[in-house]
């Protein structure tokens, strides 16, 4: 069956029809999952991880659909002109963002200056849009913005001042020597490391780890009888509070030595909520020790009281313990 020219078009306009419908009932399904929480259960650390995890969208369309779901929660005069095609997905979500990063800098608008926002952006492409927020917010270009290019890949985009590219200049010269040509992305990865390794707490109890290891291994030699005592090269990264800690001070305190830290399992596999269907979290956000018998019902500190759970879990205690 061959269609005609005409024939084709009206069958694109029926589908994109029904792509349109379909789109609004997914959002106002994921409205309905992230307002449960139901990501939690799933074993993701947010919502933003099921959608892609789980339903299988990158991140750009993600994001998308996640702005205007909220978008259309705040203002639900807006569905049909979702459904209409009047007010794209891309412009919702940008407005959706905008409204964000206004409300960061302290810049609120009322439900009705919103209303008036997204009758402005109606049928404008998405670059009319953005000339409209740079129109009411001039300063929105020095302020970073961030865009899924691909599965894995950024685009970050925010302005930086003349020191601070001097710096990072003066920087590559002084690595010059690791990578004649050294991106930007390469400089900010090196210092990423060097901040994490200076802030994670996962890194930094691993660490302790590694150190405890050596510690024992060079004690198990000394039993061996060397003689030598005094070999404590290894030791002097050593937790300094962990073996100071008398075992009363610990019944009482939720400070957990470091010595019971270095025995929970798996920290650098980040949150260990797995859900009914066997799913492990993972995540490594606001990564933290909680206690499985809660502290404040007598949970005691020790290494088989303790997992690593990322923030969300920990916070959602209530669904898994
Ligand atoms: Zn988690």
């Amino acid at each position: 069956m061959k269609l005609s020219n005409d024939e084709l078009v009206f069958e694109a306009e029926k589908e994109i029809k029904l792509e349109r419908e379909s789109t609004l009932k997914i959002i106002k399904i994921f409205q309905e999952i992230s307002a449960r929480r139901i990501y939690l259960e799933r074993g993701y650390p947010s919502f933003y991880e099921m959608v892609t995890k789980h339903f299988g969208y990158c991140a750009g369309s993600a994001m998308r659909r996640i702005n205007a779901m909220k978008l259309v929660k705040e203002m639900p005069q807006f569905e049909e002109k979702l459904e209409s095609g009047e007010l794209s997905l891309s412009v919702a979500a940008d407005v959706q963002s905008f409204l964000y990063q206004e409300a960061r800098i302290e810049r609120h608008y009322s439900v009705n200056a919103k209303i008036e926002l997204v009758e402005t952006c109606l049928g404008k492409s998405r670059r009319e849009v953005e000339e409209e927020f740079a129109r009411r917010s001039p300063e929105r270009e020095k302020r970073e913005t961030q865009h899924a290019i691909s599965g894995d890949r950024l685009r970050v985009s925010f302005s930086i001042s003349k020191e601070l590219n001097d710096k990072l200049n003066h920087l590559k010269d002084l690595l010059g020597h690791v990578d004649p040509s050294m991106t930007t992305e390469s400089l900010l990865e090196r210092l990423a490391e060097l901040g994490l390794d200076k802030y994670d707490p996962a890194r930094r109890a691993e660490r302790a780890k590694v150190g405890k290891l050596k510690r024992d291994s060079a004690m198990s030699c000394d039993r061996v009888g060397n003689g030598k005592a005094g070999n404590t090269a290894d030791m002097s990264d050593a937790p300094p509070r962990a073996h100071s800690i008398s075992a009363a001070e610990v019944s009482r305190s939720r400070y957990i030595p470091a010595n019971e830290t270095h025995e929970v399992p798996d920290d650098r596999q980040g949150c260990t909520f797995i859900s009914r269907d066997g799913r492990r979290c993972g995540s490594q956000k606001l990564l933290q020790l909680d206690h499985i018998e809660p502290f404040g019902h007598g949970g005691a500190n020790t290494a088989s009281n303790l997992r690593w759970m990322c923030g969300a879990h920990n916070r959602h205690r209530p669904m898994h313990s």
